[in-house]
């Protein structure tokens, strides 16, 4: 099958773009195993974003999922996605649009989804951000997300306090998941090879989450700011600081990659309180 894919994309002559983020995997043992990864349960929804040639759909195709939905970007993977799996398409889905631009509860309905759809994903490196912090805000529509990173943003997602990967977005993905970096995926295995390596984040979501995420964007973007800062000093824009840190039971003179991400729920909810 690997063979039938890299000889399908020839026939196509079907290249990866850089403005795309193109870097595609096609190693199907790699792409089952990353499948396997994200943990999928029989009659689940599955979203891919960014199929391209389609290595990652053929692992999800093969997972228990009753149904696979691929929004891609790339026009020319659109047909070749709808040619290469056109004996799947009672299962899958492929949709031609903008990850960023589509409403994914809408689309997840008109496709007749049942329950959270799981998210899985070999993010263009240049939307994986945006992309992650939508889904962190989304409501039930959404279920635990796969998704492949550059290492470094993929460290700054799972970061705990004190280290220095910590930081806005580790306590983002914290309101709402728990997240552990599942797998390091080397350069080479990526067809072709990007830049920077690559690493695969698993998020479950919490029981009882902090669903004030865009207080949270707002208090962490002045915490973080200005990192080396102390918070009375840092927060200083948002109002009286000094009750806010107080009301939250937060040293002023703290730094805010001492703070456990709770510390910032707290934070964010003395800040709405006050406001
Ligand atoms: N999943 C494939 C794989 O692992 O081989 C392709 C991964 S490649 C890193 C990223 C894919 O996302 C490309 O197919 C690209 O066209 C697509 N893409 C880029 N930006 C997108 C966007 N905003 N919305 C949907 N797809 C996008």
């Amino acid at each position: 099958m690997s063979g039938d894919l890299r000889q399908a994309l020839e026939e196509a002559d079907l290249f990866a773009r850089k403005s795309l983020g193109q870097h595609f995997l096609l190693d199907l043992n790699l792409t089952g195993k990353i499948g396997r990864l994200a943990g999928i349960q029989p009659g689940e929804t599955v979203l891919e974003i960014g199929p391209g040639p389609g290595g990652l759909t053929h692992a999800l195709l093969a997972s228990p999922a009753a149904k696979v939905i691929v929004v891609e970007k790339d026009p020319r993977f659109v047909a070749h996605l709808g040619r290469f799996f056109a004996d799947h398409l009672d299962r899958l889905s492929v949709i031609e649009a903008d990850a960023l631009a589509i409403d994914e509860a809408a689309l997840l309905a008109s496709h007749g989804a049942k329950g959270p759809a799981r998210i899985i994903s070999n993010l263009p490196y240049n939307v994986g951000t945006p992309l992650l912090v939508k889904w962190l805000k989304a409501g039930p529509w959404r279920g635990p997300m796969c998704l492949m990173f550059q290492t470094e943003v993929a460290e700054r997602i799972c970061a705990r306090p004190g280290s220095s990967h910590y930081g806005r977005l580790a306590v983002l993905a914290a309101a709402r998941c728990t997240a552990r970096l599942a797998l390091h995926v080397p350069r080479l295995a990526f067809v072709p090879p990007p830049k920077v390596e690559s690493a695969i984040v698993v998020l479950e979501d919490h029981q009882s989450p902090f669903d004030d995420l865009a207080g949270l964007e707002h208090l962490t973007a002045h915490a973080f700011g200005q990192r080396r800062k102390m918070l009375r000093a840092s927060l200083k824009g948002l109002g009286n600081c000094e009750a806010i840190l107080d009301a939250a039971g937060i040293n002023p003179t703290a730094r805010p990659e001492t703070i456990e991400p709770e510390g910032f729920f707290a934070l964010t909810k003395a800040w709405r309180a006050q406001a």
